[in-house]
């Protein structure tokens, strides 16, 4: 069986093309703000013409805007009317920030558009009467794209990202299932005694950052931080698709990074990229026909998986007990494959069986399930 499944393709925008992409973006920003502008004074007007301006509405009241621009065609000016809209709503506030396209705190380039403004031109890309190419444009090949966004992440690098429709292949794991306790000193230990440890990027470059950012050299230290957030991601890229392709029901707990965000651990948390992982078993799974269950994970590290007793290392204080023996039946327990065994019984209490290509119970229903405009603005924030 095959199901379509969304994935966001990310090509490398040559950089001959960055500083007409550049001036661009300072074009989408001022629709966006004109946007941001007439929809607060539409909606706090005090006479009985106010109203909450929706995609629609500042679509028409920006068509014809076209011919103030040199970079930017209507179809793009559409689509930042209805992605303001959306996040206006989402935000659920009366205006949004400003975008900025100067200074310190300018806001990374954006460039919406549908698919008829992206054409194929030979090797290349034309784009509102500008050619540009990209690295790997190979991958190009046979991808169809209904639209697309063009983005800046934060060393300044262009990145040209299509959501497109793949049918993929549902499988069954050649295991049944396993547990995932998430961890500071292991971000993951799997029931099976399996663990991906914690490489600590950010605390090992944090010197050269440092020392980086002392001495001037910005755009340098913002590669370093890049570089740093992919090794993060490769690592949890590999850990979860080992994860997918072994086991078919895979149970996770619910740690709550935000709460330990606030304690002394908060570097090694942040590090560790709970919530990467997270969402990376959690699309990885679905997209393969896996089940991914999300339980509470309280008490799973004090109490014994042999027999049940309460007799385990309990609280941030006993965080450094690693081994322990259980009071009751004496059996010898490692702390993270044992919470992770907790985890992975909590999970089958919650009774759905394991052996066939089940939908995850904690799947979203339907009206929340990403759609196309949700996957690329997700593949946005991952490239800023
Ligand atoms: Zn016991």
């Amino acid at each position: 069986m095959s199901v379509p499944f969304t994935r966001t393709l990310r090509f490398k925008v040559r950089p001959e093309s960055h500083a007409w992409l550049d001036a661009a973006a300072v074009e989408v920003n001022g629709v966006f703000n004109y946007c941001n502008q007439i929809s607060v004074a539409t909606a706090t007007r005090t006479d009985r013409k106010r109203k909450w301006l929706s995609g629609y509405d500042l679509c028409s009241l920006t068509a014809g805007a076209t011919e103030y621009f040199q970079h930017i065609g209507a179809d793009t000016i559409q689509r930042i009317c209805v992605e303001y809209a959306r996040k206006r709503v989402a935000a659920r506030r009366v205006k949004l920030r400003w975008r900025v396209s100067r200074g310190a705190r300018r806001s990374l380039g954006w460039i919406p558009f549908k698919a008829a403004s992206l054409k194929r031109k030979g090797t290349a890309l034309r784009f509102c009467g500008k050619t540009f190419r990209v690295f790997e444009r190979e991958r190009l090949e046979g991808v169809s794209w209904k639209q697309g966004c063009l983005a800046q992440d934060a060393v300044g690098d262009w990145w040209l990202c299509l959501p497109v429709e793949v049918r993929v292949e549902q499988t069954t794991a050649p295991k049944a299932s396993v547990g995932i306790d998430l961890g500071i000193k292991d971000v993951a230990v799997t029931s099976d005694g399996e663990r991906l440890e914690a490489i600590r990027f950010y605390r090992d470059a944090q010197h050269r950052i440092g020392a980086l950012q002392r001495r001037g050299h910005l755009r340098q230290a913002k590669r370093l931080h890049r570089r740093i957030r992919r090794r993060r991601q490769d690592a949890c890229h590999q850990f979860s698709r080992r994860m997918v392709n072994t086991y078919q029901k895979i149970v996770v707990g619910d740690v709550s990074s935000l709460k330990l965000v606030k304690t002394r651990m908060a570097k090694s948390v942040l590090d560790s990229g709970w919530g990467l992982l997270k969402r990376f078993l959690q699309y990885k799974g679905e997209c393969a026909g896996r089940t991914v269950q999300v339980v509470n994970e309280r008490n799973t590290s004090r109490s014994c998986s042999s027999c049940g007793a309460s007799s385990g290392p309990s609280g941030l204080r006993q965080l450094a007990v690693r081994r322990w023996e259980c009071a009751h039946c004496g059996e010898w327990h490692d702390r993270d494959v044992n919470a992770a065994r907790n985890i992975l019984s909590a999970g089958s209490r919650c009774g759905t069986s394991v052996s066939g290509n089940e939908s995850s119970p904690v799947e979203r229903a339907p009206s929340q399930t990403p759609r196309l405009r949700e996957v690329e603005l997700d593949a946005q924030q991952a490239v800023a």
